[in-house]
């Protein structure tokens, strides 16, 4: 295969846990991609050294006072460095990819995102926030400007993976698995005591922090809901979560005739993500294969909504529509990173998600300045909670 066959790759947020498994898949098959931009928030060291090892076009890095030790370590390269949050969304509008890979984690994530559908750009999705804030103008955008979104979230490669092949059936309801994270079968009366050393530690799946305290609340179960309900265009009633301890099957789609398809293997990011960057082509990997020689059981149970609040109130989220879920994210993103400080308890971060949702007015129908304006009140909302603990 020529140079020019090579799928460009962008891949904002590579210094994070999807973004240097990404690099490894492009490592792995240099013949089919090449990382063309890359970008970081704060660190500066871990990005100097992917973009001399993968010599990429354009690198950003989101923290300005960062940029003259990029720009010097790159200096001998044909590397060209940006710095700040609006270089980020400069450069994703740029012709130097094919496709981009949106692992930025949170609410930072959804600007350059537009920004690359509107430049018609494929989007490999990790970061699920975009969707949960702005889901229905991130999707009509996608339709306009004919872009795919490929989910890279495994629930959602999953049931994207169930889809192929079934042209116009229609799916009856999908089943998003969810392992429970570390806490699974605890009661309110463990978790108020539960330390971020704790919830940081996930039983299956190794990731970025903010995702692994959302695995650890269930938060990001509901996140991945309504993810999933804008990828799918299913009403929130076709959504139903199984806990399934075990994260081999990744999620399952069941269509009219009641028949269901499961998507299995070892959980393993690196997975999804080549599946998304090469589709619909699928390539060959050493990865571990799940073993049927073993002794194995699959188990699957209800989730506890009454400990589990956040997950119950992403549902709720979800029926209100409009700019709730943006304010839920929002809320929930404070309270992550100040519980990630030890600054509130475990509980207190679903009561800080709650009263936020109770105090940012509703909005039915938001344009997208709404939604920008949301995430700024919910913040400043929860922010003031956070004071007064
Ligand atoms: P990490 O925290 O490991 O990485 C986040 C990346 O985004 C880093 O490159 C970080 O840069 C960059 N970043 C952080 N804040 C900003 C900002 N404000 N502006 C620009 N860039 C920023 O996250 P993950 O890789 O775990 O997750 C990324 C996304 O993928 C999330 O939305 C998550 O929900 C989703 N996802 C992750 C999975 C996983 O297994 N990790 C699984 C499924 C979905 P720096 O390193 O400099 O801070
Ligand atoms: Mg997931």
């Amino acid at each position: 295969m020529t140079n020019k066959t090579k799928k460009r790759i962008a891949i904002f947020g590579s210094t994070g846990s999807i973004g240097t498994q990404a690099l490894d898949v492009i490592a792995a098959n240099p013949e089919l991609f090449s990382a063309e931009v890359l970008t970081a928030m704060t660190n500066d060291a871990l990005l100097i050294k992917q973009a001399l090892a993968f010599q990429p076009a354009i690198v950003v890095i989101g923290d300005e006072k960062k940029y003259p030790i990029v720009k010097e370590a790159l200096s001998g390269t044909d590397t060209q460095v940006y710095c700040g949050e609006k270089a980020l969304q400069e450069v994703a509008s740029m012709d130097v990819y094919d496709m981009m890979l949106a692992a930025i984690v949170g609410y930072a994530g959804l600007k350059p995102t537009l920004m690359a559908i509107e430049a018609g750009k494929a989007i490999a999705l990790a970061n699920k926030e975009t969707l949960v804030v702005a889901g229905d103008i991130i999707i009509r955008k996608a339709m306009e400007f004919r872009v795919p979104i490929i989910p890279v979230d495994s629930e959602h490669s999953a049931i994207f993976q169930c889809l192929v092949g079934e042209g116009r059936n229609k799916i009856e309801k999908i089943i998003l698995t969810a392992s429970g994270g570390p806490f699974l079968g605890r009661k309110p009366n463990f978790l108020m005591n539960v330390k971020r050393e704790h919830a940081l530690q996930h039983p299956n799946w190794s990731m970025g922090a903010k995702i692994t305290i959302d695995s650890a609340t269930l938060m990001n179960k509901g996140l991945e809901v309504i993810e999933a309900r804008w990828l799918f265009n299913l009403k929130p009633e076709q959504i139903q979560v199984v806990i399934h301890p075990q994260s081999i099957i990744h999620s399952m789609v069941q269509f009219e005739d009641g028949s269901i398809k499961a998507q299995m293997g070892l959980p393993d990011m690196k997975l999804p993500i080549q599946y998304a960057m090469a589709f619909p082509q699928r390539i060959p990997n050493t990865f571990p294969r799940y073993n049927f020689k073993q002794p194995n059981t699959l188990q699957f149970d209800e989730p506890d909504l009454k400990t589990f609040r956040n997950l119950a109130l992403a549902l709720e989220a979800m029926k209100q529509g409009g700019n709730m879920p943006c304010i839920l994210n929002a809320a929930n993103e404070i309270a992550v990173y100040a519980f990630l400080k030890n600054r509130i308890g475990f509980l207190d971060m679903t009561d800080v998600v709650e009263k936020t949702m109770q105090n940012v007015a509703h909005i039915a129908e938001p344009t997208l300045e709404d939604y920008f304006e949301t995430d700024g009140e919910a913040r400043t909302f929860a922010d003031s909670l956070i004071q007064m603990y």
